[in-house]
């Protein structure tokens, strides 16, 4: 049996085990529920060599060595669902209060089906290839984790996927690719300001950290329009403001939070330095004062050349040139997987699962879902890669 028929006839055992993942769904680095189901059907498959207690104490890694000499390929799946309460009213829907709002459910069923055809395939299986299970995707530091927890060592190439409806114009089933940029960096910023407060109506004797806080945010928008290179893209926005107390007083403090994305160190750095000095010397201009604090700090998701076009080959080869498809804009969501790129050569993919119609809903939304009919091209996709993307395979 070759792959792509071996992979539609597991797609029913991929579908039984994303129902079950999502309907425990788990947040962050507390996922006792989702690692057991992932330790029982990896051990099922006679793979017992797991690594576990990693990433936080709910991460694990388990090696499949092929029969044949090679090099090391890691392949991610992440693990964690969302604070979000489910709404879909599918009869798998999950009833503690969180979702699987993201599709990491189905990530996990790929990726566990993927290492149930790899094992079936271990003859013919060059070097070695390490399932990686991460948590806390979703607050982008469970991949740092995991790193630091020593799941790369002895690992050549990394490839991961995303699940979803994300890039329009592409068909389910499909895998998008696309070489070098494809998912920006996040960095999150919380800048404080400190002024004096006074009665409304006596402004000067107070110092006005709300209208402070309105100049440093319309200032802070210079940096993307006046200040950057306009083909190269990126986002700044401030998300939150917290200020003063009531109608007739003057907020002697105030603090802002925001975010900046964009897709290249040189340029998150620049941000970075200027936000520092248009607050400061705003904040300065107008008698008060301000700091700043940067964190969440993940890098772009840069996509190596050579694996991504070894990826749409082997799609190509495997199942058939209609289930690759090049993806042409990046976009500005942000993906941990970044984490390994700055360690290792790797790639991203995305596996299209998209309706076409009106149950699409963005990812994060109450009434997310995923089509099912064709998560086994995710898991071919991922097996036919660790099978053939490396010489002498
Ligand atoms: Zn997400
Ligand atoms: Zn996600």
């Amino acid at each position: 049996m070759n792959i792509k028929e071996l992979a539609k006839s597991l797609n029913d055992y991929a579908v039984k085990i994303r129902h079950e993942l999502h309907a425990c769904p788990e947040i962050a680095f507390d996922l006792p529920k989702t690692e057991s189901i992932v330790i029982r059907e990896l051990e099922s498959f006679g793979i017992n060599n797991i690594v576990k207690g990693i990433g936080g104490g709910h991460g694990l890694y388990a090696d499949i060595k092929g029969g044949k000499p090679g090099q090391v390929l890691a392949i991610r799946s992440d693990m964690d669902a969302l604070p979000v309460k489910e709404e879909t009213g599918l009869d798998f829907a999950s009833q503690n209060g969180n979702m699987h709002a993201c599709g990491h459910d189905a990530h996990m069923a790929m990726l566990l089906t993927c290492a149930k055809i790899l094992s079936e395939f271990k003859n013919d299986l060059a070097g070695t290839v390490r399932l990686i299970f991460q948590p806390s995707e979703e607050p982008a530091n469970g991949a740092a984790v995991m790193v630091k927890d020593g799941v790369l060592k002895g690992v050549d190439k990394i490839i991961g996927m995303h699940t979803g409806n994300l890039w329009q114009g592409l068909k389910a089933g499909q895998i998008g690719w696309r070489i070098g940029a494809f998912m920006a960096s996040t960095t999150t910023f919380d800048i404080a300001l400190n002024g004096k407060g006074a009665h409304g109506a006596t402004p000067h004797l107070a110092v006005d950290t709300i209208t402070m806080a309105a100049q440093i945010i319309n200032q802070l928008q210079t940096i993307i329009s006046r200040e950057l290179n306009p083909f190269d893209a990126k986002v700044l926005t401030i998300g939150r403001i917290d200020g003063g107390t009531a109608h007739n007083v003057v907020a002697d403090f105030c603090r802002l939070r925001g975010m900046i994305r964009c897709f290249s160190a040189e340029n998150s750095e620049f941000m970075k330095k200027r936000i520092v000095e248009i607050a400061d010397c705003t904040a300065k201009s107008m008698r008060g004062s301000a700091s700043v604090e940067f964190s969440s700090d993940v890098p772009p998701v840069i996509n190596d050349r050579e694996l991504t076009l070894k990826m749409r080959d082997v799609i190509t080869e495997e199942l058939g040139a209609e289930f690759a498809a090049e993806i042409e804009t990046p976009t500005t969501g942000a993906e941990d997987f970044a984490e390994y790129t700055r360690t290792i050569p790797g790639a991203f993919f995305y596996h299209c699962s998209t309706f076409g119609d009106e149950r699409d809903k963005p990812h994060h939304n109450s009434r997310f879902m995923v089509n099912e009919e064709f998560l086994w091209t995710g898991a071919a996709a991922l097996a036919a890669f660790a099978l053939h993307w490396q010489p002498g395979a």
